[in-house]
């Protein structure tokens, strides 16, 4: 049984994170609102595009808003980037070349990019199948980066790419934050002046006070219906940094010449926009929840990473529940919890590029947003559920009892 004791505990033992976060939306909003004001964005913007769109005013002014906003010199931000997964992948084609080689810097990367990289399966289309090798450095004990194995890696003359993720993604790693960021950045400058780095910034988006591109990464790529959508862009990815680079992506994007000059979207960049202004308040929604759900499990005797107090460069909470049936619980309550298809109760299936059975809890307005309020995870020992999201604190916290009510202590 939970009492509201309990509650008033945890939410005073991640009082450090609320302030933490709050801190951080105010950096992050007003990066925000001045790159709206110095983009001179107005209604006309909000307005939808056809056919080849060329110099649409809507979509340009939004990928330079969108630039700005995460610090970056170019952004091909767009509702034709139908995934993170698809973002980096445009990024890793639009860098790499047959003969270079890939360098994971921060250990195996997200699920979905194996296929993508050729790390597992013989999909067509693979970097394995176009000639791209890729080394995958291990994490350090204690799950930082080993910087001296990067290094090493970076001996290979056609080391050309080096990926970080700044997310733990399915795993009990700790996030990436900014410093051991910023030193992996130097220490591959120091190796190799040369090598370009993309970070996987998907669920990292205003949830420190800058991005990967203030500390130096070349270029980094994220999904819209995550943090930098702030709970209400329907679809999209992006790619940012470099401007000649975004310019390479884009070619791969669409096609080499026309690049990012072409693109519609007659639905209108209104709800782009505006997610973009919410983002970091949403984000900080998101982040006390996870705090909360820290703070929470920890009491009922669970391990949870990171801890209430811990700095976090995402808004992943993991809770290592260490059985299945904890774990099928577990997302039921949260389903239960949400505003849309409360009535469903999730069953794990195999879900097209995941390797194991995956069950997800997403009673999400936008079809698997992961900024709102869902839960998942690979059904593999030891059964940790991954909580992300929330557009409001008071559902994160009324869908963290549920599941602290339907799984009992430890
Ligand atoms: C979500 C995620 C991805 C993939 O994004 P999708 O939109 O699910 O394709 C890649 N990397 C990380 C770290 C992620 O969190």
């Amino acid at each position: 049984m939970i009492r509201p004791e309990d509650v008033r505990q945890a939410e005073e033992a991640a009082a450090g994170a609320f302030s933490r976060a709050a801190d951080t939306e105010r950096t992050c909003f007003a990066r925000v609102l001045r790159a709206f004001q110095s983009q001179r964005v107005a209604l006309a913007h909000f307005s939808g595009s056809t056919g080849y769109a060329y110099g649409d005013p809507g979509r340009d002014v939004f990928e330079r808003t969108f630039a700005a906003a995460l610090e970056a010199q170019s952004a091909l931000c767009r509702p034709h980037i139908a995934s993170g997964t698809h973002a980096l992948a445009v990024a890793l084609f639009g860098l790499l070349s047959p003969g270079d080689t890939l360098v994971c810097g921060s250990g195996l990367p997200y699920d979905t990019l194996h296929e993508v990289i050729g790390l597992s399966g013989d999909a067509p289309g693979s970097l394995k199948r176009l000639g791209v090798s890729c080394d995958v450095v291990p994490l350090a004990e204690g799950g930082g980066i080993d910087l001296a194995a990067l290094q090493r890696a970076l001996d290979k003359p056609s080391a050309r790419v080096v990926a970080l993720q700044r997310s733990r993604g399915y795993s009990f790693r700790p996030s990436l934050t900014q410093e051991p960021l910023r030193q992996a950045i130097a220490a591959v400058r120091a190796a190799r002046p040369d090598a370009l780095v993309l970070v996987d910034n998907c669920y990292g988006e205003f949830v420190e006070e800058h991005e990967p591109t203030y500390h130096g990464a070349d270029l980094i790529a994220g999904s819209l219906i995550k943090n930098p959508g702030g709970g209400l862009a329907p679809t999209g990815g992006y790619v940012a940094g470099r401007g000649d680079l975004v310019n390479r992506c884009a070619a791969r994007l669409y096609a080499p010449g026309v690049g990012a000059e072409i693109g519609s979207y007659e639905p209108g960049y209104r709800l782009f926009f505006q997610g973009l202004f919410l983002a970091p308040h949403t984000v900080r929604q998101a982040i006390c929840s996870a705090a909360l759900g820290a703070a929470l499990f920890e009491r009922l005797g669970y391990e949870v990473s990171p801890g209430p107090g811990e700095l976090r460069a995402d808004i992943i909470q993991a809770v290592r529940l260490g059985a299945p049936e904890r774990l099928i619980a577990f997302c039921r309550a949260v389903q239960a919890a949400s505003p849309v298809d409360s009535f469903a109760a999730p069953e794990p299936w195999a879900m097209p590029g995941y390797a194991d059975e995956v069950i997800m809890a997403a009673g999400a307005f936008v079809q698997g947003a992961s900024i709102e309020l869902s839960a998942d995870a690979p059904l593999r020992p030891p059964y940790i559920a991954y909580l992300q999201g929330g557009l409001t604190y008071e559902h994160g916290r009324a869908a963290l009892l549920a599941a602290a009510q339907a799984i009992g202590p430890a």
